[in-house]
């Protein structure tokens, strides 16, 4: 079964591997393959028609996407701290 996945430019392409991470487009968040969250939603049948995958984390924080606190602790901590730092406007607005 092909697979779709994001390159780094953020452009989707169909590839035979899934890649090495895991994402869950309505929530913009990626982890790993095996995320024990990400598996707990896909047995609840509510996950895999939202499902993409990516080459690499360059790919998935390309392509907007924040790492997943459970599975990916160390990159959701980095991610956190830089969003906290571009976060920075007083009206709080987010216009990305
Ligand atoms: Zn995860």
């Amino acid at each position: 079964m092909p697979y779709k996945l994001f390159g780094s430019d953020g452009r989707e392409y169909i590839s035979d591997v899934p890649g090495t991470l895991g994402g869950y487009r309505p929530g913009k968040i990626y982890g790993r393959l095996d995320c024990a969250s990400a598996l707990r939603a896909i047995g609840k049948g509510g996950y895999v028609g939202h499902r993409v995958f990516f080459a690499d984390a360059a790919a998935a924080i390309a392509a907007g996407y924040r790492p997943c606190a459970k599975c990916c602790p160390a990159e959701y901590q980095a991610w956190k701290a830089s969003r906290a730092a571009q976060d920075k406007r007083p009206d709080g607005s987010n216009s990305s």
